[in-house]
């Protein structure tokens, strides 16, 4: 019982939801305890490096990107950014070939395929011709082929889709492939956030950062359970699955998982790209990234990871589809009766949530505590590249 008494609030997961409401509440005074049942800091954005010295991404490349001023002063103020713009390539089946072209789609993917030189007027013309409007866009299915037609579909998303999720893109909700924006123009760019960085040191030493304070306390490789967080604090901070904090009383949520395979390779560089797409269905793993390209370290090798879609293990992706919302909202309803806790992040809201928006959603119920957040810092940007 002495413990029960020693902390205001347990935070259970220290991923950036965690951290953030850790670090928020520790600021307005509360003592808190951040328990993870893993053995690192961070969550998924776990970067480090590994046994030949190249800085990876544990659980698949982390990329941040942020419209919200807010977010950035708030995580700026623990990290310094080097300046990085996404882009990947994806390798398609094409006409009886393999192509390997930029994705989202643009004015070099259509002259590439189709063997023309057209101008943005151009493309935008023939997507015209291709496209099959449909209305509403319900499913992932209809916004590809509202936007480019049957041909780009099949060759960019059916194959992708039905691997990463295990389901049809006519089954998935529209805003899945709606992250993926179809462009006339010469702009590769994966994304096209206002602000989109790396942390110079990393995640985890971000996250390190943000749970330096001597009101909060860090136990790693500790799984809590619901009632265990409960018996250590008065207020619990839940990030972790949303149906595991219910003892999938409802029935287990469907997630989709991954398999990491990280392959190390004795050259500097081993890819044309930060991160290639393999749309083929017959592929097995749905993308490889080179991590030395996104973090811009120096290094004599190079570690290219792949990931392999699975039903089983960690959960990673909320599934986006209408069955799942409906027992997701099952278990938010009775999340909303819970008075002690506070369910926050990707996990235990059951949202296909990036970085920035996890935080946001921190910084928010923070506030609704009582943490107000504290007055904007400047970003520290700078181009240093990390390891060596
Ligand atoms: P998590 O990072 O999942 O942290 C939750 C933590 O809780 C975990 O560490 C877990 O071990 C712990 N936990 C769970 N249950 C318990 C328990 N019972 N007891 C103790 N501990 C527990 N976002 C971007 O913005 N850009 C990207 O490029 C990007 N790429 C991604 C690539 C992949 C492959 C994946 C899977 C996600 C990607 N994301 C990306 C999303 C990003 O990972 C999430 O938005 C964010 O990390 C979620 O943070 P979180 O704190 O909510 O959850
Ligand atoms: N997608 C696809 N082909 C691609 C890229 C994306 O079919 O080359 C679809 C796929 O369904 C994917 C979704 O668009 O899950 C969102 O892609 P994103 O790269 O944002 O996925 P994440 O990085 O979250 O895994």
């Amino acid at each position: 019982m002495a413990e029960a008494t020693r902390f205001d609030a347990v935070v259970v997961g220290a991923g950036l939801a965690g951290a953030t409401m850790a670090e928020r509440l520790a600021c307005a005074g509360r003592s808190v305890l951040v328990v993870d049942r893993r053995d690192h800091l961070a969550g998924n954005a776990f970067d480090h490096p590994d046994v030949h010295g190249v800085v990876i991404h544990r659980y698949g490349p982390h990329i941040f990107h942020s419209n919200s001023d807010a977010v950035v002063a708030y995580l700026s103020r623990f990290t310094a950014w080097r300046p990085y713009q996404h882009r990947v390539l994806a390798r398609v089946p094409w006409r009886g070939r393999s192509e390997l072209v930029p994705v989202p789609i643009n004015r070099i993917t259509i002259n590439r395929l189709y063997g023309t030189d057209l101008d943005s007027a151009g493309v935008a013309a023939l997507l015209e011709r291709l496209r099959e409007p449909r209305a509403p866009l319900a499913t992932s299915e209809d916004v590809v082929l509202n936007a480019v037609g049957r041909e780009l579909y099949e060759a960019f998303f059916r194959g992708y889709t039905r691997k990463q999720w295990g389901r049809d893109p006519s089954e998935l909700d529209a805003a899945v492939t709606a992250r993926i924006p179809t462009r006339s123009d010469d702009d590769d760019r994966y994304f096209t956030d206002s602000f989109q960085a790396m942390p110079a040191d990393g995640y985890a030493a971000l996250v390190e950062r943000m749970l330096a304070q001597p009101r909060i306390q860090v136990e790693l490789g500790r799984d809590l359970s619901a009632a265990a967080a409960h018996a250590l604090a008065p207020l619990v901070v839940w990030t972790g699955p949303l149906d595991v904090y219910f003892a999938c009383d409802y029935g287990p949520l469907p997630w989709r998982s991954l398999r990491f395979e990280h392959e190390h390779r004795p050259v500097i560089c081993a890819q044309a790209a930060p991160v290639i797409n393999e749309c083929d269905a017959s592929v097995p793993f749905t993308r490889t990234s080179e991590l030395t390209q996104i973090t811009g370290q120096v290094h004599a090798g190079t570690t290219l990871t792949r990931e392999f879609p699975q039903d089983h293990g960690e959960p990673y992706y909320p599934v986006p589809a209408p069955e799942a919302k409906a027992l997701a909202d099952r278990y938010r309803t009775r999340a909303a009766a819970e008075p002690a806790t506070i369910f926050v992040g990707r996990l235990a809201q059951y949202r296909y949530f990036n970085m920035d928006q996890v935080v946001a959603a921190a910084l928010t119920q923070a506030e609704k505590l009582g943490a107000p957040p504290d007055g904007p810092s400047g970003v520290r940007l700078h181009a240093d590249r990390v390891g060596g």
